[in-house]
């Protein structure tokens, strides 16, 4: 195809004297000049197309910015909510543990106590060897708390909580009963090895030295028994405690012990 003039060149031609008398030459300036009107249309258009394309480009960014905004905010919000959930879940579980220990001596408190023995229950109830409980009753702690203040005598009882916890082995359990009084918990231990750790638990009291009063001699008094699977665990502390008393009554820093 033929290579079609510029508009600027067309006009020359057109203006051109020689060709004054052609007969195509007003059907040629109609076609220029539509030509001329049609890349001004067109030349608009662009110009429209291009400023709305310049105004979607930065709406774009701005959307783009805020949603990035938006993220950071929400990646903040996500760790603060983590690290209170993290500090609610060590508090509760701080929690658990006070409600579970004894303030003064930080042994198993009593319900801890129970919640173990029924899991030694029902390990029994599955035919897994019985358990070992043992009642201790510190011999006169009144007199201590009359001679030396209560304050020490808090002080001996938290000693005697370590030399008591100090003694067992890692699947036993030793609670604070209440007062001056402990259980401990024996697991998979039958009547004569349990009185065998029992009696070497009460020579340690008998050695313990409390710095505040040295010369101070605890003794304890202590029942013990086994539990049996067919009985209920108040049967099994109510005979420990009955032993306990036995001991007591026959002159104190003893250990009576029987079975069922
Ligand atoms: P027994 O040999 O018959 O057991 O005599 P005991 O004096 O140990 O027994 P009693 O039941 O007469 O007295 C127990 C004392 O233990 C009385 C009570 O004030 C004291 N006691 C109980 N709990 C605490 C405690 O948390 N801290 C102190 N310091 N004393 C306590
Ligand atoms: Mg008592
Ligand atoms: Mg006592």
């Amino acid at each position: 195809m033929a290579e079609l003039p510029s508009e600027e060149e067309l006009e020359r031609l057109l203006a051109d004297p020689a060709h004054r008398h052609n007969p195509l030459l007003p059907l040629v300036a109609a076609l220029a000049e539509r030509n001329r009107e049609q890349r001004i249309r067109l030349e608009r258009l662009l110009r429209i197309s291009d400023s709305s394309y310049c105004v979607a480009i930065s709406r774009n960014q701005d959307l783009l910015q805020q949603y990035d905004r938006q993220l950071k905010r929400l990646d903040k919000i996500t760790r603060i909510s983590d690290r209170y959930q993290r500090s609610l879940l060590e508090l509760n579980d701080q929690l658990r543990q006070a409600a579970l220990r004894d303030p003064l001596t930080g042994l198993a408190n009593r319900r801890q106590l129970m919640e173990r023995l029924h899991d030694e229950q029902a390990r029994c109830r599955r035919g897994q060897p019985a358990f070992a409980l043992a009642m201790l009753d510190v011999d006169h702690f009144k007199r201590i708390n009359d001679t030396y203040g209560h304050d020490t005598g808090d002080r001996v009882l938290c000693r005697l909580a370590e030399t008591l916890a100090g003694q067992l082995r890692t699947q036993d359990l030793c609670a604070r009963w209440g007062g001056e009084e402990f259980v401990l918990l024996l697991p998979h231990t039958a009547l004569e090895p349990a009185g065998a750790l029992l009696r070497r638990i009460m020579t340690a009291v008998r050695e313990l030295v409390v710095d505040e009063v040295p010369a101070l001699r605890l003794t304890v008094s202590a029942g013990l028994t086994t539990h049996q699977p067919h009985e209920t665990l108040d049967d099994t502390l109510r005979r420990a405690d009955q032993l306990l008393i036995g001991a007591k009554n026959a002159g104190r820093d003893r250990l009576h012990l029987a079975g069922a």
